[in-house]
C-alpha cells in the first residue's frame, strides 16, 4: 500500500512539480516550500542577536521584562517573501508556516537561541476562528520549532474573545485586545521561560496582551517572543 501511495505521490510531483512559494520555479530535492536561492535570499532581520532589537522595540513597556526577541525576516507587503505568510495563515497552507518555523529554529539553534527555554506557547486564536480556518498558523510554526529543538508546546493560552487587528490604528489595536487572553494552569508557567509564538509582529499589541497575561498570571515566568514576519512601521 506504502508503495502504491509513494509511486502515485512520485508520478503526480513528476507531472506537478512543487514550485517554490516565492519565484514559483520548480524546486528540486532537497527543497521545500522555497528554493535555496529564496531561503538565501529572504530579508532576515538578524534581530536576535541584539539585546534590544526591533522585537524588543515593539513591545517595550515598563513592568514586562522580555528576554529574548526573534523574528525571522521583514514583511514588506508588495515584496514576494509576504506570500510565504498570506499564504500560510489564509490560503490553507499550515505547512508552510510549520516549515518556516523549522528553517527557523535550526538557524537559531546554532545560535543558542533556545538555550534554557522550557516551552513554547502560540498566540491561540478564538475558537470560533480556529475552526474557520482549520488550524492555528502559530501553533503550525511551534510545531516546526518543537521539530527542530525538541521543546514541547502548551497550551496553556487561549483566547477568550474574538477580535481581529486587521484595519485598525495602534491605539485601537491596544484597546482592542486588551484582556483577550487567558491563560490556564499558571502554576505549570511559574519559573519557566516561555517563548511565545506568533506568525508576525505588527504593532506589538497582540504580543504585549498575551505578555501581560501570562506575567499577571504566572509572574516568576520568564518571556521570549518568536516571529516570523516583522513590519516595517
Ligand atoms: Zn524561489
Amino acid at each position: 500500500m506504502r508503495f502504491i501511495t509513494t509511486f502515485i505521490k512520485e508520478a503526480f510531483e513528476a507531472i506537478f512539480p512543487s514550485r517554490c512559494e516565492v519565484c514559483g520555479e520548480s524546486l528540486v530535492d532537497g527543497e521545500e516550500i522555497l528554493c535555496l536561492h529564496c531561503l538565501h535570499s529572504l530579508p532576515r532581520t538578524y534581530c536576535h542577536r541584539d539585546s534590544f532589537g526591533i522585537v524588543h522595540q515593539r513591545v517595550a513597556l515598563p513592568g514586562l521584562p522580555i528576554d529574548k526577541g526573534a523574528a525571522f525576516f521583514h514583511y514588506i507587503k508588495e515584496n514576494p517573501y509576504a506570500k510565504l505568510l498570506q499564504k500560510g495563515k489564509y490560503n490553507s497552507r499550515p505547512e508552510i508556516c510549520e516549515h518556516l518555523g523549522l528553517l527557523y529554529a535550526n538557524e537559531l539553534n546554532a545560535e543558542q537561541f533556545f538555550d534554557g527555554i522550557d516551552m513554547l506557547i502560540p498566540l491561540p486564536l478564538h475558537w470560533t476562528k480556529r475552526l474557520r480556518r482549520g488550524y492555528n498558523q502559530s501553533e503550525m510554526i511551534c510545531r516546526g520549532v518543537s521539530g527542530a529543538t525538541g521543546i514541547s508546546i502548551g497550551d496553556n493560552l487561549t483566547a477568550k474573545r474574538h477580535s481581529t487587528q486587521t484595519r485598525k490604528t495602534a491605539s485601537e489595536r491596544q484597546a482592542n485586545v486588551r484582556g483577550v487572553f487567558q491563560v490556564n494552569h499558571p502554576e505549570e508557567l511559574e519559573g519557566k521561560h516561555i517563548l511565545l509564538v506568533d506568525d508576525i509582529i505588527t504593532t506589538g499589541s497582540t504580543i504585549i496582551a498575551a505578555a501581560t497575561a501570562i506575567r499577571s498570571a504566572a509572574p516568576t515566568a520568564r518571556i521570549s517572543l518568536l516571529t516570523l514576519g516583522c513590519t516595517k512601521l
